[in-house]
């Protein structure tokens, strides 16, 4: 048989499905399984998103649409992120997507060239790693362990860049897997490191950005620094903050010659997002935002709900998280104990055994670097939510 192309070598499938699809095994033999492992928002869009959708279905056209995306699409991005304080954006610096996987995937086409580098701070949302193996750019993870809160310093961004002088630098605000948001002060002091870098491509992968609590509010570099609009590019999605995962919308907002290389590469990957899925866009981006702002006051409450129960756990350390629906709790206390028997060495033993002994799915930090930690998504109803992290509790006091 001929072989794959070298590249295949370095592609690898998703790597917490391994959690996922045990958890799956398990509940069809009939366990009792709560699952905190896929990052999925757990709610539907209002009835107007599907309204739209049922309308335009009736009108299908059935025709090749715009490699850009809809010019209507991308004017309720625009809207969209108006309100986001982005202003001063037009269509030609805006590009859409499969969703913002699809996006990053493309904006590395379009960024990087092979033994280009690019940093991003650990913990990581996995993909970042995988679509960088598969255009062998070389990724420079940048460690933000908890005693940090998990936040990239001004310090190590300025020593990274001026080292290794990434082609792309790629950030995350809110953060999977942790949570963490943030403040303007923070991205203000970390847009100062970035303006004395002009060689590097700034990529801020912010699709949690309605998804932020306690007021903190999302900033962006090009809020506190807009002399950095020509290197920024703004990804987005309808995926979390919408409930749209399936719907697989993704955008980006950035310099025009960056949305036309995006464009070029949609032109010659997927030519368009179908109609039906782009006037569902436009409903969810300019109709009623009730949905998206009651969900982030639930996930909010959900938040505290997690942090109570955890917190109360002695050696367990867990930073607060501000937006998203991830708590991203440091369990390094219990690496050496053993549960009943079972030896926990690591993440992934924690992970298994808690599977095994009580039915709960969490997902190794080694999926996202940090090893330390294990990544909960909290957005099933909240009588389960209450019965699972009381599972995690119970389980970590068993532990001698
Ligand atoms: N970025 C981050 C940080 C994510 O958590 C996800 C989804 N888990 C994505 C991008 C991709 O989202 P989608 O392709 O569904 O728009």
């Amino acid at each position: 048989m001929p072989a794959l192309a070298r590249r295949m070598s370095r592609a690898k499938p998703s790597a917490f499905m391994a959690v996922a699809e045990k958890a799956k095994a398990l509940k069809a033999v009939g366990r009792d399984i709560i699952s905190f492992s896929i990052g999925v928002p757990n709610f539907l869009p209002g009835e107007h998103v599907y309204a739209a959708a049922r309308e335009a279905l009736a009108k299908d056209s059935g025709q090749y649409g715009s490699n850009r995306g809809a010019d209507a699409l991308i004017d309720a991005f625009l809207g969209h992120i108006e309100a986001l304080g982005l202003t001063g954006y037009t269509r030609a610096n805006c590009s859409t997507g499969i969703g913002a996987k699809h996006i990053l995937y493309n904006l590395a086409e379009a960024l990087l060239d092979e033994g280009d580098v690019i940093a991003f701070p650990t913990p990581y949302w996995t993909t970042y790693v995988d679509i960088a193996d598969i255009c062998n750019a070389k990724a420079l993870t940048l460690p933000c362990p908890a005693e940090q809160n998990y936040k990239l310093l001004p310090a190590q961004l300025d020593a990274a860049l001026a080292e290794h002088k990434p082609k792309v630098f790629l950030f995350n605000n809110p953060s999977n897997p942790t949570g963490m948001v943030y403040t303007r002060e923070e991205i203000a002091a970390l847009a100062e490191v970035l303006v004395k870098h002009p060689d590097t491509w700034i990529i801020t992968d912010d699709i949690y950005n309605t998804m932020i609590f306690d007021g903190l509010g999302y900033h962006n570099f090009v809020h506190v620094k807009p002399e950095l609009r020509d290197r920024v590019i703004f990804v987005d999605s309808l995926s979390k903050t919408y409930g749209m995962p399936g719907w697989r919308v993704g955008f980006m907002a950035g310099p025009e010659v960056v949305a036309k290389a995006h464009t070029t590469l949609n032109s010659n990957h997927i030519t368009n997002i179908p109609e039906v899925t782009t006037a569902a866009a436009i409903a969810a981006l300019s109709g009623p935002q009730d949905v998206p702002r009651d969900r982030t006051r639930e996930f909010q409450d959900k938040r505290d709900q997690v942090l109570t129960v955890l917190n109360s756990v002695p050696g367990l350390k867990c930073p607060r998280p501000q937006g998203a629906f991830y708590v991203f709790p440091d369990i390094s206390f219990a690496f050496g104990k053993s549960h009943k028997g079972t030896k926990i060495s690591n993440d992934v033993d924690l992970c298994n055994a808690l599977l095994d002994a009580k039915g709960v799915a969490c997902v190794p930090g080694s999926a996202f670097g940090e090893p330390n930690a294990l990544r909960i998504s909290y957005t099933c109803p909240t009588a389960q939510l209450s019965d699972g992290i009381n599972r995690i509790k119970d389980f970590l006091l068993e532990l001698s």
